[in-house]
């Protein structure tokens, strides 16, 4: 990502995982880093605290990215207090991962609720269109250009019990896609990165024989550390020929 020039970056969700791993390397290169996220206020506060006693520069900012009024409220603090935005990485996103249908010797026994539905498609697909819309207004009208870059998933292909989280996942693509087309006349580029399976809190959260059968298949044989998907980011930062694609780092794994 390396800037020198004190350029602003927001990272939804950056409070652990993929998004605290994001954060940091952004920090390292010179981004003033807002921290974004939702439930988790001292997380957040400790990682702007250690990003800026490592001689970064970092703030936690709350908002809750499925909900438009905090997503207004959190670009107007970060106007507030930086008076700029050069990029925003579109990383917060939930899993309730249920079977559409679950049915045990021959019976239905459960569906996917609506409200398990719903909860992943307001955080993991309309969560990214309000930030990257609010993003992309701020970069046009400074007219510096920027950088998006969303966090699909290895499961945007379609994964069992996934019917919620694959169809966000694949619909960040999308709108990566359209974005990079819509936004490269004002020099904002667009890319998506979908991981595999990646040493997080998430996937810890993971049932033990649900994990050893994830990580089987997997040709290089482990999971992935979020320093890699923090990298792939930084990829689509510094390469300026890259937009409206998506890279996959998932180990060789194919759903
Ligand atoms: P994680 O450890 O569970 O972290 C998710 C982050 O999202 C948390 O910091 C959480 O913070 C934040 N968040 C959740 N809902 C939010 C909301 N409504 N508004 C703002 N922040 C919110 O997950 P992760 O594994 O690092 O995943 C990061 C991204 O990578 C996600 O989009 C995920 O779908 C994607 N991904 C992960 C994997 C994997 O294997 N780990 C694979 C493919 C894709 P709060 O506690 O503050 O809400």
């Amino acid at each position: 990502m390396r800037t020198d020039s004190g350029k602003v970056l927001i990272v939804t969700g950056a409070a652990r995982g993929i998004g605290a791993a994001v954060a940091r390397l952004a920090a390292r290169d010179g981004y003033r880093v807002v921290v974004n996220y939702s439930a988790s206020r001292q997380a957040a506060e400790t990682l702007a605290g250690e990003i800026g006693a490592a001689g970064g520069s970092a703030v936690a900012l709350a908002g809750d990215v499925a909900k438009e009024a905090d997503v207004l409220r959190l670009f107007a603090e970060t106007d507030k207090r930086f008076g700029r935005l050069d990029g925003l990485v579109n990383n917060a996103g939930i899993t309730r991962d249920a079977l559409l249908v679950k049915v045990k010797d021959g019976e239905v026994i459960g569906k996917m609720s609506l409200a398990q539905w719903q909860a992943v498609i307001d955080v993991n697909l309309t969560g990214v269109f309000l930030c990257a819309r609010e993003a992309a207004e701020r970069m046009i009208r400074r007219g510096n250009g920027g950088v998006i870059v969303n966090i699909s998933s290895i499961s945007r292909a379609g994964n069992l019990g996934q019917t919620n989280y694959s169809a966000a996942k694949a619909g960040v693509v999308a709108m990566t896609v359209a974005w990079g087309k819509e936004l490269a006349r004002y020099h904002i580029r667009v890319g998506a990165v979908a991981p595999g399976f990646i040493r997080t809190p998430m996937v810890a959260a993971m049932k033990p024989e649900a994990l050893a059968k994830v990580t089987a298949p997997v040709p290089l044989g482990r999971l992935g550390e979020p320093e890699e998907i923090a990298a792939a980011v930084d990829f689509i930062f510094r390469n300026e020929f890259f937009t409206g694609r998506c890279l996959e780092l998932d180990g060789g794994l194919r759903l």
